[in-house]
């Protein structure tokens, strides 16, 4: 399995009957058949955000201050956690706020490179990016040196974790207006936070990093086409399903180390991740859980578990 790669499993909270049980890293069904499964790390239901900083968050920064493009992502069922996880509450904030606050203390102890830091929010429905920061129609295009970049999009200079929370709460108000338009809810779409960091050394070298946070649509709507009278259900569920099923593909083919082309282009998610998976980039995939949904929750892990 390649190092670059990670995978683990965040367990939300319940005061319900729960289906699994968690032991170090093995998570297993408590009822027969038993089926277990194994994961680099498992954050269980007594887990805090703060255990999520102290496993992943300093680690990304470091990597980021490496010069190494990541990308953090949340997968699961609609209320299994992602959003609590990559975003959080004020007073128990996740892993996009975390990360900021981590990356401006160690680009303030260091006195030699001076560093911007630029964010970007938008969100992935139907196969389209909608800007969460501004009015612009951004796209994906593809750099002559093959990099993929998006096109068009309000960016911000951050100086302060204050002002990334500010913006993140402007793009989310964007995010639940859009949705209300559309009449449809924030679960059927993807939403990427972007944050990119340029140091310049005392010898004038230029370091870049991009880190993409990623709340993924529930992974539920991609298997609920079937069944659905409503032709508009059915596309979002399908593209929903093309872009969970590339990724995982994505994904696998990577930790695999595999010399086959990567399938970035079978999806708008993927092709926009492309910079932050592959090459020397950092993936880590949380795999969100609600312990008490015995059907969606092995869906979630045979995913994780295909992923590694
Ligand atoms: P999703 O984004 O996957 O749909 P949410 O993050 O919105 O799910 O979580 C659903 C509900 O569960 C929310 O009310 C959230 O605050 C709560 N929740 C999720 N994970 C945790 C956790 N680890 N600790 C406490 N509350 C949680
Ligand atoms: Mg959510």
């Amino acid at each position: 399995m390649s190092e670059n790669v990670q995978v683990v499993v965040r367990v939300r909270p319940t005061n319900k009957k729960t289906c699994f049980q968690v032991q170090s890293q093995t998570i297993k069904t408590l009822e027969p058949p038993v089926k277990s499964f194994n994961f680099d790390h498992i954050f269980d239901e007594s887990s805090s955000q703060t255990d999520l900083q102290a496993e992943l968050c300093s680690k990304y920064v470091l990597n980021a201050l490496e010069g190494y493009n990541a990308c953090i992502f949340a997968y699961g069922q609609t209320g299994s956690g992602k959003t609590y996880t990559m975003r959080g509450g004020t007073a128990n904030p996740g892993i996009i706020p975390l990360i900021c606050e981590e990356l401006f203390e160690a680009l303030e102890l260091d006195n030699t490179t001076v560093s911007t830091v630029t964010i970007t929010y938008f969100e992935i429905y139907n196969e389209k990016l909608i800007d969460l920061l501004g009015d612009t129609s951004p796209r994906v295009r593809e750099a002559n040196d093959k990099k993929t970049f998006v096109q068009d999009i309000t960016t911000f200079r951050v100086n302060r974790v204050e002002e990334v929370l500010e913006y993140l709460s402007v793009g989310d108000v964007k995010r639940s207006v859009a949705t209300t338009r559309m009449n449809m809810e924030s679960s059927r779409s993807h939403a990427i936070f972007t944050l990119s960091i340029k140091q310049k050394e005392p010898d004038g070298s230029i370091r870049e990093s991009d880190l993409k946070l990623v709340d993924l649509a529930g992974s539920e709507r991609a298997n609920a086409t079937l069944g659905i009278d409503n032709g508009r259900r059915m596309k979002e569920g399908s593209n929903i399903n093309k872009s969970l099923s590339t990724l995982g593909r994505c994904i696998s083919q990577l930790a695999k180390n595999s010399k086959l082309l990567i399938p970035y282009r079978d999806s708008l998610l993927t092709w926009v991740l492309k910079e932050n998976l592959g090459g020397n980039s950092k993936t880590c995939m949380i795999a969100c859980i609600s312990p008490t949904d015995l059907e969606e929750t092995l869906s979630t892990l045979r995913y994780a578990t295909t992923a590694k």
